[in-house]
């Protein structure tokens, strides 16, 4: 059995986004070394590693430069070839596995993992030419949403069915045509997640689901703790739960999942940090951040209580307005609102660029506070 990575080592991430960012800051307050890789020069985690290589992923003497020394390599971006990964797990342990990383970072793989493990989802069928998906319209039926295969996040890659022309040439066309899953259309009442924690010896920590609002299918609000019953809430809990050993998860995952009257149907899984889980680093005894830094380590896990109701608000490059720097202290004026910037350099329409937390003494109180700081900006 591999032994846990105890403060004072090295920690490698690959990827060095917002959420590669986060989990150095909490590697690092807990006394790690922390080195980060990223194709991309620019990457915002950059300034928190003690080092950062800037490589692709396919670039293998970097990636030995960059596992050399490290006592435990994660990842915080599930589009990483499982080859990158396979690589560097050679010589340091890596968490999440290649195997893990396919299942999660492929819709088809994902649903057939998810069915076959006997968890609820919407019905789907793997559609791979224009005749198959004519026939899995007709299996499935409508309404239904086109999805492709490969780098779907964020509602890109998809197309709810029947569009606008009922058109289901273009649908095809739109998804490049390459393979696909058909999804039946769930009319869910509330979109929630469930982060979970597993270490390799299968020791688990789950939190409370978080209630998500989106934007342009972009996530805008995360409020927590969700407002569903208790026995929902305990059906999350133990269909995250349920997934993390299924899938032999070590490190963190969070379960996207719809509630429709009253019970959840899964969507979608990421091995990682996720956007609704940031209210964590103000809100909950242990952040995710710090969470998957544990899992991945082999550390005990921390407490997932909730500390306080919260809500997260995403501040996406729009608040820029004209590329101009918000006036922050428009948020910072509210004393329980905490502001998290990302230092990404340039802002863009929809580039999650930072975040603001609100904690108060109903979720309601936090929604609304945290709706007007955005508001303001
Ligand atoms: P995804 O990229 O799968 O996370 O989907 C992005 C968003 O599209 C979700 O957060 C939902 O709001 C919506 N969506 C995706 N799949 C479905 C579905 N089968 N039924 C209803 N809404 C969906």
């Amino acid at each position: 059995m591999e032994s846990p990575l105890l403060p004072g080592g090295t920690i490698g991430i690959l990827g060095g986004g917002q959420l590669g960012r986060m989990s150095a800051i909490a590697a690092r307050r807990m006394g790690y070394k922390v080195r980060t890789f990223d194709p991309s020069p620019g990457a915002c985690a950059a300034g928190i590693a003690d080092e950062h290589i800037t490589a692709e992923w396919s670039d293998t003497a970097a990636l030995t430069r960059f596992a050399q020394g490290c006592g435990r390599i994660t990842l915080e971006f599930e589009n990483i070839p499982p080859a990158t990964v396979e690589f560097v797990a050679q010589s340091v342990p890596c968490h999440p596995s290649a195997k893990v990383l396919a299942i999660c970072q492929n819709r088809r793989r994902e649903k057939e993992f998810l069915r076959a493990s006997g968890i609820p989802c919407a019905n789907f069928a793997v559609v791979s030419s224009f005749a198959e998906l004519q026939a899995a319209v007709q299996s499935v039926g409508l309404p239904c949403v086109l999805k492709t295969a490969d780098f779907g996040y964020d509602g890109k890659g998809q197309v709810k069915l029947p569009t606008a022309a009922e058109d289901l040439s273009a649908a095809w066309t739109k998804i490049g045509g390459a393979v696909g899953v058909l999804e039946a259309w769930v009319p869910f009442q509330m979109e929630i997640s469930v982060l979970v924690a597993r270490t390799i010896d299968g020791r688990t920590a789950v939190y409370d689901p978080a209630e998500n609002i989106h934007r342009n299918h972009i996530l805008h609000l995360s409020i927590s703790p969700a407002r569903i019953s208790e026995a929902t809430a305990v059906e999350a809990r133990a269909l995250a739960l349920s997934i993390a050993e299924k899938i032999q998860l070590v490190g963190l995952l969070a379960v996207e999942m719809f509630v429709k009257d009253g019970r959840i149907v899964v969507n979608e899984l990421a091995p990682r940090p996720h956007n609704s889980g940031h209210q964590t680093f103000d809100a909950n005894e242990t952040s995710q951040f710090e969470q998957h830094i544990r899992a991945v380590c082999g550390l005990p896990l921390g407490g997932t209580k909730p500390l306080a109701p919260s809500a997260m608000v995403n501040l996406l490059g729009d608040v820029w307005r004209g590329g101009q720097e918000p006036d922050w202290t428009k948020v910072l004026k509210d004393p329980a609102a905490k502001l998290h910037l990302y230092d990404k350099g340039k802002s863009a329409p929809g580039r999650k660029m930072g975040h603001i937390t609100v904690t108060a003494p109903t979720v309601e109180e936090a929604i609304s506070r945290a709706e007007a700081l955005h508001a303001a900006l």
